[in-house]
């Protein structure tokens, strides 16, 4: 199956830059187009050819990749959808295969390869990757009939989550941005219901508060998880690709499959971790900066919450309520008040950034 993988990459690349004409010779303003339904197509091969932009392409899930100076953007044959630096981008006309050479539409030309790949100096990947932030969901943990964690003193998670949440709302709110929360009561929400209010939502950035909990009481310290599971997620959907094309018989490699999509979409995944993962760190410098609490750290999660949304994502752990004294430091106001304003301040470091490079661009 690899060895074939292979051959079959190599025989698309051998095909294609025949077809497309004179690898590596400068081929800059006369590339061959083919017209497509009405629509005006251009070999992706002699596109970044004459562009020096590297490309690879695997012929099993008909998918490309083009990188160049850090950017990178994904393609696959049959799908209008393309990621750009990981953002999604919908072409009026999708990606095709013209005799056996991968095409793309001329607007794709012009909308993305001569915006992204222009011989300018570019400026750092995280500028374009990173999606404006506007708009920030913030999900309190638990509540109604599931209190989460219960300390020894009887402070309840979903009590002191909510707390948090509305202090970080209003901090949110008053520095200008767009915020939503899953729950502003005492009430029941389930974890699938969550997920749905962040998607559907369109938010940037999806928060969730929590307060950990351990049978070993000398537990401490504040934490931040971010989705992980990347590999899995990509294997997984392969897998599932995989089973999809060998129900449809012998010559299905040149098929295109619905299945396959979930693959684009665990790129953005990707992206959204790499993401999530440099604001797990602002938030943990920040609380290490501002609060006399023990930071044990980023980690990586696999929790509902965090897998099902389509944005950057983020659990924090604000403090064990299993440990007495931090739950004694917890039941204080003006402790929550400060974990909320650290976590505010690592947003706003981390949009301010964001937005700001972006603008420029
Ligand atoms: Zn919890």
């Amino acid at each position: 199956m690899t060895n074939n993988l292979q051959k079959n990459i190599i025989l698309f690349l051998l095909a294609a830059l025949f077809i497309s004409g004179c690898a590596g010779a400068p081929v800059r303003e006369s590339l061959p187009t083919y017209s497509l339904n009405g629509t005006t197509y251009l070999s992706l091969v002699g596109l970044c050819d004459s562009r020096k932009i590297d490309f690879e392409y695997d012929t099993f899930t008909r998918t490309a990749r083009l990188s160049k100076a850090g950017h990178r953007v994904s393609v696959m044959a049959g799908d209008s959808l393309v990621l750009v630096d990981g953002n999604p981008l919908h072409l009026r006309n999708p990606v095709d295969i013209y005799q056996g050479v991968l095409v793309v539409p001329y607007k794709f030309k012009e909308q993305v390869v001569d915006v992204l790949f222009k011989e300018t100096a570019l400026p750092s990947r995280r500028s374009i990757a990173a999606p404006r932030i506007r708009k920030i969901v913030i999900d309190a943990g638990h509540g109604g009939v599931d209190p989460g964690a219960i300390g020894k003193a009887g402070l309840r998670e979903k009590n002191v989550t909510l707390d948090i949440a509305k202090r970080l709302y209003n901090l949110l709110r008053s520095a200008g941005y767009n915020v939503v929360m899953t729950r502003s009561a005492d009430v029941f929400v389930p974890l699938a219901r969550r997920v749905d209010m962040t998607n559907d939502s369109g938010a940037d950035l999806f928060i969730s508060i929590h307060a950990n909990a351990n049978r070993v009481r000398s537990l401490s310290g504040f934490e931040v998880y971010y989705i992980s599971g990347g590999a899995n997620d990509y294997r997984r959907a392969l897998s599932a690709a995989e089973k999809e094309t060998l129900n449809l018989g012998r010559d299905c490699i040149s098929r295109p499959s619905l299945n396959l999509r979930t693959i684009l979409w665990d790129m953005i995944y990707s992206d959204n971790r790499a993401q999530s993962l440099e604001l797990a760190g602002d938030i943990c410098h920040s609380i290490d900066r501002n609060l006399n609490i023990r930071v044990i750290g980023v980690k990586a999660a696999n929790f509902y919450v965090l897998k099902g949304a389509s944005m950057p994502s983020l659990l924090v752990e604000i403090g064990f309520l299993s440990n007495p004294s931090e739950e004694r430091m917890i039941k204080n106001g003006s402790y929550r008040q400060q974990v909320a304003s650290a976590i505010a301040e690592a947003v706003e470091d981390y949009a301010k950034d964001n937005n700001f490079t972006e603008a420029c661009n």
